[in-house]
């Protein structure tokens, strides 16, 4: 039995060509953002195998032929690897993050980020009102555990997964994949922000939730696009 909502999404299944269309990716680019994002939150780390791509087109609702294409591509940009084998299979690259840089693409990145921003204005103006303090609870936790947070790929994990919560928490689980297409595809085109653009990020975070909790609309729309900006660390 394959789980068909498994850990690469979809959350909701409307079936392939249209969500990647409404989405503005290929199906490989989709693919691509999805693996990134899987990395970025540290469940697919350098090294692991991936699912086979029967299993990844399922949870992904996509087609395996797209799905063994995006592999490829991904291993000629040395993301990947195949490994022969009764032990093979694709794994990560254990120099992925020497990779990644060579796909940097600041106009891009500064689109989508664009696209980013807007989404979560939209939410939290949609939101705000709406949103009982005690939904915030999570969201809350995540801000509390960055605070405490050293490792700065661990900070990194709780940053995306901040604002895949908010999303989700805001806008439903469709509007989660969205963000998710967005930030995965972010993973790729854009450095990492530096630790202390991601502390100042978590201040943001939690007058965000502030002000949504108090019902605050135009400070807590503030306090997303007061949200830096990533910059080449
Ligand atoms: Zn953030």
């Amino acid at each position: 039995m394959v789980n068909t909502a498994g850990k690469f999404g979809p959350y909701n299944q409307q079936g392939p060509s249209r969500s990647a269309a409404f989405r503005g990716q290929s199906g490989s680019e989709l693919v691509r953002s999805r693996i990134a994002l899987q990395v970025r939150l540290m469940a697919l780390p350098p090294q692991e195998r991936l699912p086979d791509a029967g299993v990844l087109a399922e949870e992904l609702g996509m087609g395996e032929i797209t799905v063994r294409r995006a592999l490829e591509g991904m291993c000629q940009d040395g993301l990947l690897d195949r490994r022969r084998g009764r032990a093979g299979g694709t794994f990560v690259a254990q120099g992925w993050e020497t990779v990644v840089p060579l796909l940097h693409d600041a106009d891009e990145a500064a689109s989508l980020e664009a696209f980013h921003l807007l989404l979560e204005c939209g939410l939290v103006a949609q939101g705000a009102g709406e949103v009982p303090a005690g939904r915030l609870a999570a969201l809350q936790a995540l801000v509390d555990e960055m605070d405490l947070i050293e490792d700065p790929a661990r900070l990194l994990m709780l940053e995306t997964r901040f604002h895949l919560d908010l999303a989700e928490e805001l806008g439903g689980a469709g509007i989660r994949e969205l963000a998710a297409d967005l930030l995965g595809r972010l993973c790729l085109v854009q450095p990492a922000p530096a630790p202390e653009v991601v502390r100042a990020r978590n201040r943001c975070h939690a007058e965000l939730l502030a002000e949504l909790g108090r019902g605050a609309l135009a400070p807590a729309v503030q306090a997303v696009k007061a949200h830096p900006h990533a910059r080449p660390s």
